[in-house]
């Protein structure tokens, strides 16, 4: 990362969520949507700060019996900031949503944007419903609507141990790949069931091998590169299509969407034993 040749360009503003700060209207970038807040209920006057396991189960299926497909929790840290927000409450409820199969089928274009807008819309809607039910039993909040570029969702999505972020910059969950959206409910809950391990951390080790998000992107907003030994990606925010045209090849090309998590789990583990096995043997071999 010292040498020029292998300069490291920050490309954490590409996530699941929209999370992109490009807001230039230039055709590449997000050009902004008004999301309004359809909260209906205000903050209660004196919030409560601890909630029972009972209660975190019953508002976990709540959150599910909307839709939401995985919940993690986590303490947000300055480094899942893309913008300078101050949050009152620093305790996160993370939740993913499944993107809709007509956006993923669509060509990138006017059609794939609407569908994605959409998208946007009805999750932020059920993100705040969902933030209602915390605010109904006493608890306050504060919404990151999914577009919003408040918070940098995959990584907050990783901190909650929900998945791991791919070569695609992309989270990628055993429950929906990497074909998913995020948002976030800052909530005065603090002992929320916060998951200390993250037994995802190796998707980046099978993304070394893969690349084809980078291949499959019609836009070249990948740039990969060797470098010290290893490769290294460069996102390029502006010329990501993502927003301003449903563009979605970089998810509809990854082998977790294509073959599911387990698969590609088990194909992984399968090729890492028959490597140490030849190591061994070159080993015993060898003396
Ligand atoms: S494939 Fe589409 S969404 Fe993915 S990085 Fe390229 S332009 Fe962006
Ligand atoms: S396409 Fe391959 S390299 Fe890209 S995120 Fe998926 S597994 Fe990783």
């Amino acid at each position: 990362m010292g040498n020029k040749e292998c300069e490291y360009v920050d490309r954490s503003v590409k996530d699941n969520g929209c999370g992109c700060e490009d807001a230039d209207n230039s055709g590449n970038g997000c050009d902004y949507n008004e999301y309004p807040d359809t909260s209906l209920l205000d903050n209660p006057d004196k919030p409560e700060f601890m909630a029972s396991p009972n209660f975190i189960e019953e508002f976990e299926r709540y959150a599910y019996s909307l839709g939401i497909k995985s919940i993690g929790y986590t303490l947000m840290a300055p480094e899942l900031m893309i913008k300078d927000k101050f949050i009152q409450y620093t305790n996160a409820i993370v939740l993913t949503r499944e993107m809709d199969e007509k956006i993923i089928e669509t060509s990138p274009g006017a059609g794939a944007k609407r569908l994605n807008d959409l998208f946007y819309k009805k999750f932020g809607e059920i993100t705040y419903k969902i933030s209602d039910y915390l605010r109904q039993n006493g608890f306050a909040t504060e919404v990151a609507h999914p577009f919003e570029g408040v918070v940098n969702y995959s990584l907050l999505a990783q901190h909650a141990n929900l998945g791991y972020i791919g070569k695609s910059n992309l989270l990628i969950t055993p429950e929906l790949g990497p074909r998913l959206k995020i948002s976030a409910i800052f909530v005065s809950i603090t002992n929320l069931p916060v998951k200390e391990d993250n037994e995802y951390s190796w998707i980046p080790d099978y993304c070394d091998k893969c690349s084809k998000c980078i291949r499959s992107c019609p836009e070249n907003a990948f740039i990969e590169r060797t470098c010290s030994g290893g490769k290294e990606t460069e996102f390029i925010q502006r010329l990501c299509i993502g927003c301003s045209q449903g563009c979605t090849y970089c998810i509809k090309g990854c082998p977790f969407d294509q073959k599911g998590y387990d698969t590609i789990k088990n194909r992984f583990d399968k090729m890492n034993a028959r490597l140490k096995e030849k190591k061994e043997t070159k080993m015993m071999l060898t003396g």
